[in-house]
């Protein structure tokens, strides 16, 4: 499939991914809803406006300019919705394609407006689904030869996080300040992080909820998923060791965490599902026949205040997650937790097995051990004025789908 709109090859936004997101044209405050279709926007509340698409349901779906009245519909609707622009944009179509007056009004430069946080998120959960993270975590600070808890094998691990600091790519990063122990003294002090890091992460936002008291069936979690993000979870690691215990992580998580402006929608990441064994002996609510892991690259860069360039540190992929999303879902349900239209659910840091493959400083640096060169200078953990870039994208032969890059320069402190 083509689309009227000239889109290079492996852009990001081929009309086979449309991503939507939440934008302001430069000022002005009206939020409009919209998909990205190579450097454009389809403007669906403007769309709305027009009658250019069908009615779903009773009210208006983009004229709040939050995608969550969207997300609350049954995946019927987000399908229909999405086989209707793809029909809007494509070459075959004439509707917008011979009517410039009418595409003036819907098509939108993507730099001519400001991208938002487009979900309304309710809760949200990270998790710890990544062997070789959970694995590298336990050696750096544990045991090298039993690194993994009991339970680790048996449940994703999670922990419910903050909502409220959850920031659109390229939001300004003040370093936190907070409480740590001094490595060498053991003094107690008080200051500006010193272990500044990020996790690269993929999340997946919660479309249509369940009840109260019913939990999601493994094998019908995946109609819950409304679509996907790219997820940086800063993280200030001697806030976090000096804090953890014996409750989890607080302070060291909960002053920001990055997510792309767009969202993949999960019926474009279908051609890049692939099917692994399943874990073995495992209770029967977690037990997948076999396990659905999505083919999507991701990368870190690291760009010094005085680097020209962004620097590559980092190369993995989803497909190492241990636990799929759907077993993240059914396992956060299994006690009768309710899931909501808007809620984000993350994967915990994605590493790979070797070492250029690991999602945070914490493991490419070994614990602060190893600095890595970045550019002409050397890192173990992100100083001011370092531009972190995470990117993700599922490769096909002709086309790419890709996430929005996650955006952050680390500011001094406030
Ligand atoms: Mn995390």
């Amino acid at each position: 499939m083509q689309s009227f709109i000239h889109v290079p090859k492996d852009h990001p936004f081929p009309i086979q991914n449309l991503p939507y997101g939440v934008f302001t044209h430069h000022n002005e405050a009206e939020r409009h809803v919209g998909v990205a279709i190579g450097d454009w926007i389809l403007d669906l509340t403007q769309c709305e406006n027009l009658g250019l698409l069908p009615k779903f349901g009773e009210g208006h779906l983009f004229q709040e300019g939050w995608l969550n009245p969207l997300m609350g519909q049954p995946p019927f609707v987000w399908s229909a919705l999405r086989k209707h622009t793809m029909k809007l944009l494509s070459i075959n179509e004439p509707i917008l394609r011979d009517n410039v007056v009418l595409r003036d009004q819907v098509l939108v430069p993507q730099q001519a407006v400001n991208l938002h946080l487009g979900v309304r998120i309710g809760d949200y959960t990270d998790f710890y689904a990544s062997i070789h993270h959970a694995s590298n975590v336990g050696k750096i600070f544990r045991d090298k030869d039993h690194p993994l808890f009991l339970n680790w094998k048996h449940m994703p691990i999670g922990y419910h996080g903050r909502t409220s600091s959850i920031r659109e790519s390229g939001t300004p990063l003040y370093r936190p300040k907070g409480q740590s122990q001094n490595p060498v003294t053991g003094a107690i002090e008080f200051g500006p992080c010193v272990q500044l890091d990020f996790e690269l992460e993929l999340g997946v936002y919660i479309g249509f909820g369940n009840e109260l008291g019913e939990a999601i069936s493994v094998n019908e979690a995946a109609h819950y998923i409304f679509g996907f993000t790219l997820l940086n979870d800063w993280s200030a690691r001697d806030i976090q060791r000096f804090e953890y215990q014996p409750l989890g992580p607080f302070l060291g998580k909960n002053f920001a965490t990055f997510v792309s402006p767009w969202v993949v929608p999960m019926e474009a990441l279908e051609p890049f599902i692939a099917f692994f064994p399943k874990q073995a002996g495992l209770a029967g609510y977690l037990d997948q026949e076999l396990l659905p892991k999505w083919d999507v690259s991701l990368e870190v860069y690291l760009q010094p205040k005085n680097e020209p360039d962004p620097i590559l540190i980092s190369q993995t992929n989803t497909k190492e997650l241990y636990w799929t999303f759907d077993q993240m879902i059914a396992h956060h349900t299994i006690n009768g937790c309710n899931l909501r239209p808007g809620d984000l659910l993350a994967s915990g840091t994605i590493s790979g097995e070797s070492s250029g493959s690991y999602g945070s400083m914490l493991e490419l640096s070994w614990g602060g051990k190893f600095p890595i060169p970045v550019g002409a200078e050397v890192r173990t953990w992100l100083q001011d004025g370092d531009r972190l870039t995470l990117r993700a994208f599922a490769q096909g032969d002709v086309f790419r789908i890709g996430f929005g890059d996650v955006v952050g320069t680390i500011l001094p402190p406030k």
